[in-house]
């Protein structure tokens, strides 16, 4: 059994809270650079170029790339043979998400949902905690936007609907969302599972790295072509019109109850960040 004391992990959190959103991932760059390229829309290359710029600005001087800092979502995958001693793990973990706001100058986003009162902090966080084999701690930190999370959807398709009404659903809901999620969008799709086990795929699924092919070929392929349908929409950069609506669109998938046909959109704006840390 391996002892990890929780502070280490409060200072983990911090550090990425900072880290993903002033830190912009390189795969996000070259996904602007393959977005320019096929852009036909000179306006449309304009807001690319600008959303580059101002992402190699907020990583050259640290500062957040979008006045939204985002919820602080955190994934943790807890190795079994971990002990954690000197605190509890939730605890430590919202510790790290206030440090990481206050120091790191973020705009704090949370608030009570009737009185709308901030809570001061940026917390509490949403914690998504797996336990996996192994003497080690995977800390990943993504915070999420407020504009893009509102354009997401469960959806409960019945069996018959098929891929057919997966297609129709996302890129529907991408449509109706227009420029409300801040385009060029990566658009999470959570196929199976349970009502909210979908939508914690969808989440789960804009952690891939961009440009990178999904490991079950079937699902590679409905994923371009989903993202052919979208980037026909005609929403563009920004909402201003041309190709680029969606960078990528990513899909995990599940088992599902033989009644059911689960599906979640978790809408993802251009401002893709997350960042992880192993202990
Ligand atoms: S949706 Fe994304 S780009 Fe738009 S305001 Fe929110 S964080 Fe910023």
């Amino acid at each position: 059994m391996r002892e990890i004391d929780v502070k280490r992990i409060t200072e983990k959190v911090r550090d990425l809270c900072i880290e993903a959103n002033t830190d912009l991932g390189e795969d996000v760059f070259e996904a602007f650079d393959r977005a320019m390229a096929g852009e036909e829309s000179p306006l449309g290359i304009e807001i690319l170029k600008e959303l580059k710029e101002n992402a190699r600005i907020a990583k050259d001087e640290k500062v957040p790339i979008c006045q939204d800092t985002g919820f602080a979502v955190i994934f943790i995958e807890l190795g079994q043979e971990v002990h954690l001693v000197g605190g509890d793990l939730t605890g430590a973990i919202f510790e790290g998400v206030r440090r990481g706001y206050r120091d790191g100058y973020l705009r704090k986003s949370i608030c009570h949902p009737f009185t709308r009162a901030n809570t001061g902090d940026n917390t509490p966080a949403v914690i998504h905690t797996e336990i996996v084999p192994g003497e080690k701690v995977k800390v990943v930190v993504a915070p999420k936007g407020g504009g893009s999370e509102n354009m997401s959807r469960v959806t409960m398709l019945t069996p018959s609907e098929g891929i057919e009404g997966i297609k129709r659903f996302v890129v529907q809901r991408v449509k109706e969302s227009g420029s409300n999620p801040c385009p060029p969008t990566i658009v999470g799709v959570g196929v199976g599972g349970n009502f909210e086990q979908s939508a914690l795929l969808a989440k789960k699924s804009l952690l891939r790295s961009l440009g990178s092919k999904n490991p079950d070929p079937e699902l590679d392929q409905l994923e371009s072509e989903i993202l052919t349908e979208i980037n026909r929409l005609g929403i563009g950069p920004q909402g201003l019109g041309g190709r680029t609506t969606s960078l990528a669109v990513h899909i995990l998938m599940m088992p599902c109850h033989i009644a059911s046909f689960p599906l979640a959109v978790n809408i993802q704006c251009h401002v893709q960040r997350h960042k992880e840390a192993i202990i």
